[in-house]
């Protein structure tokens, strides 16, 4: 379903005029690459230069089945026609204001997000353009936190273990992993970091030095780990006790990753606020934060946080034609039900240990540490996939997956596995 399979050449656009996109090898770009671009992704995997659907290739002209969607990002997945257009025509006609100045589309894209968030009255929206970004902006929420009861200052931010919420000085701070954050220190200070899953941790943390708890109701880079079901019941209740906020990290599980708008949706609570960004703007760049309710909405006033490009009116018009692409084609239903068929038939896989999350965002675990191998093993056999831990597999494909193509991942994927043990042999040797 709404699988494009064609797109045109991108030598045929523009773009070709500006950059010779054909008829330069992989390599090539890679040497390229390495002497102009900073190191810190590492080596990139493939040179990638067209898109349509769920294919993309690669500058050898490779096809891969893309089973990662530039991480939980391409929502519909390449060159999707609709929103392709919504873009163009938008740029076409006004590409960008100052927040001096509002628009139509980021004012409508507002009003869908408070609908879809089931946000009360009084709740409020501030765009950014990225999730570390509508991190940060819920970072400063959290520090408007008015003192406790005992009139104490509220300088505790308590996040998980495991926790990934961005690399800019605040998310880093919310983020767990010592590699990322150790190299940067000092930073913003009060963030504590508490066993994940763990109700009674989080009873005895949160008291009324608490500004905020955020959680991720999945941790995505942590190898999709959906917290326990009551987890998010008993935040709620720990935090409204308190008078802490509560602040959902969905960057990676919003938008229909898990089938629903949210992924907490289900949980049956009114959080404080929540992030965005990822798969909002359909692989368009724009993330938001959205405050519930009025006492929430008004403690960042005029002046206290701002953005240049946050809010303009194309990442504004990308994210209202990806909601509406989403609705209008049933595709909730699909990642429901090509989720549920390839989560099932993952399960059956030989040397497939566990599989866990929901909707479209899977992780899966190995018997041995063959993970980052398979992810090789993956590539040369047509399929981009992503190992977040040494013995785990994440997915995040785009949400017009069909089962045609879980079939065809599920097929190759004994294949990968023993190509990628007997790699991870070799290379221990
Ligand atoms: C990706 C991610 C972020 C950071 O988003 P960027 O757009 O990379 O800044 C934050 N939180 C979660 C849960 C994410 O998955």
């Amino acid at each position: 379903m709404n699988t494009i399979e064609k797109s045109p050449a991108v030598d045929q656009s523009p773009v070709g005029e500006l950059v010779e996109t054909q008829g330069h090898a992989g390599s090539e770009w890679l040497a390229r690459y390495s002497s102009s671009l900073m190191g810190v992704f590492g080596t990139p995997q493939r040179v990638l230069v067209r898109g349509a659907g769920c294919l993309v290739w690669d500058a050898d002209g490779k096809e891969y089945l893309d089973l990662l969607g530039g991480i939980a990002v391409n929502a519909l997945g390449h060159a999707h026609p609709f929103v392709t257009s919504v873009i163009s025509s938008q740029l076409a006609t006004l590409g960008h204001v100052s927040n001096f100045f509002t628009s139509p589309t980021q004012i409508a894209l507002a009003e869908r997000l408070l609908v879809i968030a089931k946000a009360p009255a009084g709740s409020k929206v501030f765009f950014a353009n990225s999730g570390t970004e509508a991190n940060e902006a819920a970072f400063k929420l959290a520090r408007r936190n008015p003192a406790g009861a005992s009139g104490k200052p509220r300088t505790k931010i308590i996040a998980l273990e495991g926790a990934f919420h961005g690399r800019t000085m605040g998310a880093l701070a919310l983020t767990a992993k010592e590699a990322y954050r150790t190299p940067f220190e000092p930073l913003p200070g009060g963030v504590v970091h508490i066993p994940f899953g763990d109700i009674d941790a989080l009873r005895a943390a949160v008291d009324d030095t608490t500004s905020a708890v955020f959680l991720e109701p999945i941790q995505g880079e942590a190898g999709v780990r959906p917290l326990p079901a009551d987890y998010l019941k008993a935040a709620r209740e720990a935090t409204t006790a308190a008078g802490a906020l509560l602040i959902l990290d969905e960057v990676q599980t919003g938008i229909g990753r898990t089938g629903k708008w949210l992924a907490s949706e289900d949980a049956g609570i009114v959080p404080d606020a929540v992030t965005l960004a990822k798969g909002l703007g359909g692989g368009f760049p724009v993330g938001a934060l959205i405050t519930f309710g009025e006492a929430t909405s008004a403690m960042l006033s005029a002046g206290q946080h701002g953005t240049t490009f946050g809010g303009n009116p194309v990442a504004t018009a990308a994210a209202l034609a990806t909601l509406h692409a989403v609705e209008s084609q049933g595709i909730l239903d699909n990642v429901r039900t090509v989720g549920d068929y390839l989560r099932n038939r993952l399960a059956d896989v030989d040397g497939v240990t566990e599989v866990r999350g929901e909707g479209l965002l899977i992780g899966f675990d190995l018997e041995g540490e063959i993970a980052p191998a398979m992810v090789t093993a993956g590539l040369d056999a047509g399929f981009i996939i992503n190992s977040p831990g040494p013995r785990t597999i994440r997915l995040a494909p785009p949400l017009i997956l069909t089962t045609e193509q879980a079939d065809r991942f599920v097929a190759a994927l004994p294949a990968i596995i023993q190509s990628a043990t007997a790699q991870t042999a070799k290379d221990a040797q």
